[in-house]
């Protein structure tokens, strides 16, 4: 059917690239470009005699728009695969216009200097996307993602009006370091160690980070202490889940992780005011990101299970209904199959199926869009096929 262009060679865009070789009807081509070409030219190696996708692979800086215009002009992908860092989203959206070539990813722009990420600014793309005729998919993991996709099926299926979404997002996985992150360390402490907040009628509740506490038992994974975050999905789901009066986002963390945060915190590691060190200017979460296991090494380690999904209240026919549907995903099994643990697996096959779903028409519409913007039925029957099917429970046990 049509090439896709992949940029970012980490764990997610490890995942990606296994599963678009996987379905290679949809996805004949593949071009893998990032930062270091080594790591693109490594998963050719490894895939290029057991996939009938052919593999080309380049080298990009990502930052650098006039590059990333030349690299598509020179690849004439369909679709741009963005699995790189939030930092590029706007740089890659960029190059989507000039060249007028589709575009996905998995998490919203975040400016280097201010731990904040929100959608104003790839929102601000959608009269262009429009005018250019072409389709950008934000948001395309598992959470953002596939949370959205839940929602908007809930709605579509089973709701007059959804009221309240839980979004609890369990890693139950142990990866045996006693401080490790499971996609990208700069990334992931920047959102853990943000204020946490979430939306009740209409308006941002803000707390202390790890303010809020609770406990739940997750099927399959047992018992976890999670704690309220701020998260992107609830600025979109929040516009287009109509009735909503209340959304919060939930993350199991461990107490062990948790000290070492603290601890990490109060010595100022975690910081991104740069610092002067021996006459250069280094920034001390950057430093950290150098000295922690790369989250792509933690696949043959990683054992446990992973438990995601959404609780929505809300009507049916005048009646109160509750509905709970999630997916569980073993590190293991998804390190035999790609190589990975299970954190890059459930972001990097949503990647890829909004890719397919943009591609064969099903999600293409001119401008930017949120998954929950399109119709969720081929997607949750993509998921299914894809390697994360989903369990619904209509008797949840709610989070107070
Ligand atoms: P990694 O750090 O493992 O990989 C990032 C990749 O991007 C690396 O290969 C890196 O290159 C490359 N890169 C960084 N900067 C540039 C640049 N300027 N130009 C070209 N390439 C660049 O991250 P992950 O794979 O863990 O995460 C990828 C994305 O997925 C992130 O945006 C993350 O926020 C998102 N994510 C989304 C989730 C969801 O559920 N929605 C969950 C988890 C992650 P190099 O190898 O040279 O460093």
């Amino acid at each position: 059917m049509g090439k896709a262009l992949i940029i970012g060679a980490g764990g997610v865009a490890g995942v990606v690239i296994h599963k678009c070789c996987q379905n290679s009807t949809v996805f004949t081509e593949i071009c893998i470009a990032s930062r270091t070409k080594s790591k693109c030219d490594k998963f050719k190696e490894k895939l290029q005699d057991k996939t009938t996708t052919k593999i080309t692979t380049a080298q990009v800086d990502a930052d650098d728009v006039n590059q990333l215009i030349s690299l598509i002009r020179r690849e004439q992908p369909d679709i741009v695969i963005n699995v790189a860092l939030p930092y590029q989203d706007l740089t890659i959206m960029d190059a989507c216009l000039a060249t007028k070539t589709d575009y996905v990813d998995t998490a919203n722009y975040e400016p280097k200097d201010t731990a904040k990420f929100e959608y104003k600014w790839q929102w601000a793309y959608r009269e262009r996307f429009e005018r250019a005729g072409i389709t950008a998919l934000l948001g395309c993991g598992f959470d953002p993602g596939i949370t959205g996709v839940f929602c908007s099926y809930a709605q579509k299926h089973y709701f007059d009006e959804i009221r309240y979404i839980d979004i609890l997002d369990c890693n139950g996985g142990d990866h045996g370091y006693p401080f490790a992150t499971n996609f990208n360390p700069e990334i992931n402490i920047r959102e853990v160690s943000a204020n946490g907040n979430y939306i009740e009628n209409g308006k941002w509740v803000e707390t202390k980070p790890m303010e809020i506490k609770r406990v739940y038992k997750f099927d399959q994974v047992g018992e976890k202490d999670m704690y309220l975050l701020h998260h992107e999905e609830l600025e979109s789901l929040a516009l287009n889940i109509h009735g909503i009066k209340r959304i919060r986002f939930f993350m199991t963390f461990g107490q062990n992780y948790l000290t070492h945060l603290k601890c990490l915190e109060n010595v100022g590691m975690t910081s991104i005011e740069p610092i002067i060190y021996e006459g250069r200017e280094i920034v001390p979460l950057q430093f950290l990101k150098a000295v922690l296991p790369d989250p792509a090494s933690l696949g043959p380690r990683t054992v446990g299970k992973t438990n995601i999904g959404c609780i929505c209240q809300g009507i049916k026919d005048g009646k109160p209904l509750n509905y709970y549907v999630y997916n569980i995903c073993d590190h293991q099994v998804c390190y035999k199959e790609v190589g990975s643990q299970a954190v890059s697996y459930t972001t990097g096959v949503p990647a890829m199926i909004g890719a397919m779903m943009v591609m064969t028409g099903k999600w293409k519409k001119p401008g930017v869009y949120n998954v929950e913007e399109f119709d969720p039925d081929p997607f949750m029957d993509a998921l299914n096929q894809w390697g994360l099917p989903w369990k619904e429970d209509f008797h949840p046990t709610l989070v107070d």
